[in-house]
């Protein structure tokens, strides 16, 4: 009994582990930009992901600021899809932020605030550093306080500032773990076998005799037979607007970029770190790489946010802004107007629109193939074109949703396959939009404040 409640929740975490768009690995595109029928898990939708791989081009080409996207479409069409895929291909280097607009409203900070967190953390600076590394067989580190020992031992990155020069060591895992054993002290001077890792005592008293350089009065690096201090070497952090903003906006500040506790940032912090950014810009020192911004539901941002965006946009440093939204003609929030897709005509007018279409039946029967890989789930070919139909019937994210539900049933009936009574089954006990509505308006009076004409009516 208890090992079966142990697989179960194995597979459960597998289960939850595999994200509604964990099967999009990139758009899909040849080199050309065309879009391949079935490719890194996108179907379809061939216009849409060609014109989101040019933005794409122009994002990896650099410097355009203020570029603004809208996908729009009817829900369940893949916008978020394509917004992923966008963020697959961009390679680690650049930034992409995604939230969905509603995140922007909490009580800890204003929504512009949220807003410009959410923009900085689409801009990351390229901070080149010129170092020195140590090659060779065996090099000797004196380590003369154990504040650096330690900090070396816990990060196994060994960083030092000092005139002659500055750098991030990275002693690796091998090498921590022998110096832990050694327990290096103050003024320990130790050997280090690069290959094998294997970390020898010599003493503790550092020796001038030998040819050594010495660099700094934290750490020395001392030459040894078959070791030598290298050349100057090119190293580069790639880090976010935002991550800098956190690590000077508080005494804590390193600590908050894991709890996501930033807090407001002030504009004062803000600015000196853009005149900085702006310093190592002029020295070639750093580089801006502008990211993604991607806002999902962006219907509900209101009219505050929406002229803070046009603002943000005309930086020079702003990243593409990416936007999608399943709603037609609305109100825009915190007004009486009423505006395509509930955004005011001048950020709009902006915006450069990618519409998805509704997906035809061998689209969704490919998506559901797809998926069914991607979950696991082995699925006869019969129960395949059951789930298809239900597809078209209904909608693509209910019949995704069946796919796990339907693997379930069948293990509960000890089948090895998918089959026709599993999806009948799992139809059957949940209900799709239509049927749950056809359902309330048959028992309305049996629940609280109903009112039939709202289900009609309203938008969402
Ligand atoms: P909404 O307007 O409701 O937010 P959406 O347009 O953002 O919907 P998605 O969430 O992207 O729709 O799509 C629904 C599901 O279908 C997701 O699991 C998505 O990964 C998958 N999907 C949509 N389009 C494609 C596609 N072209 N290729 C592969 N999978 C897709």
């Amino acid at each position: 009994m208890a090992d079966l409640k142990l697989s179960e929740t194995r597979d459960l975490t597998r289960i939850e582990r595999i994200g509604a768009h964990s099967h999009i690995r990139g758009l899909g595109l040849d080199s050309a930009l065309e879009p391949r029928a079935v490719s890194e898990g996108m179907v379809g939708q061939t216009s849409a992901r060609k014109a989101a791989g040019i933005i794409l081009q122009m994002i990896k080409e650099g410097r355009i600021a203020g570029r603004a996207v809208l996908i729009a479409g009817q829900p369940g069409t893949g916008k978020t899809a394509i917004a992923m895929g966008m963020a697959k291909s961009l390679g680690l280097e650049t930034p992409f932020a995604m939230i969905s607009a509603s995140e922007i409203f909490s009580l800890e900070m204003s929504k512009t605030e949220a807003l410009m967190q959410s923009f900085r953390k689409a801009i990351a600076v390229r901070i080149k550093e010129e170092t020195e590394v140590i090659e060779g067989e065996v090099v000797e580190i004196q380590i003369d306080r154990p504040a650096v020992a330690g900090a070396a031992l816990k990060t196994g990155k060994l960083t030092m500032k000092t005139t002659e020069m500055e750098g991030v060591y990275d002693l690796g895992a091998k090498m921590i773990e022998s110096l832990g054993k050694e327990k290096v002290q103050s003024g320990d001077v130790i050997a280090i076998d690069k290959p094998s890792g294997k970390v020898t005592k010599l003493g503790r008293s550092f020796s001038r005799s030998r040819d050594y350089d010495a660099i700094g009065p934290q750490v020395r690096f001392v030459q040894c037979p078959g070791g030598e201090l290298q050349k100057r070497k090119e190293i580069v952090h790639c880090v976010t607007l935002h991550e800098i903003d956190v690590i000077n906006s508080r005494t804590q500040g390193f600590l908050a970029l894991f709890t996501g506790d930033t807090g407001e940032i002030r504009a004062e912090v803000r600015e000196q770190i853009d005149t900085k950014v702006a310093e190592w810009r002029e020295e070639g020192k750093a580089e801006i790489v502008p990211g993604v911004l991607f806002i999902d539901e962006v219907h509900m941002l209101d009219i505050e946010c929406f002229s803070f965006l046009n603002r943000a946009l005309e930086n020079e440093m702003a990243p593409i802004l990416a936007v999608a939204t399943n709603r037609g003609i609305t109100t825009i929030r915190g007004t009486n107007y009423k505006s395509p897709h509930g955004i005011p005509i001048d950020l709009l007018d902006r915006l450069l629109i990618i519409t998805t279409q509704p997906y035809t039946k061998d689209d969704i029967h490919k998506i559901l193939d797809i998926r069914c890989q991607e979950e696991d789930v082995e699925i006869a070919e019969e129960a395949k074109a059951l789930l298809t139909h239900i597809g078209v019937e209904t909608s693509l994210r209910y019949a995704i949703h069946l796919i796990t539900a339907a693997a379930l049933a069948c293990q509960k009936r000890k089948g090895k396959v998918v089959e026709n009574e599993d999806i009948t089954r799992v139809y059957n006990l949940f209900l799709d939009v239509k049927r749950s509505t056809q359902y309330l308006m048959e028992y309305q009076e049996q629940y609280m404040f109903s009112e039939a004409s709202i289900v009609d009516g309203d938008e969402g």
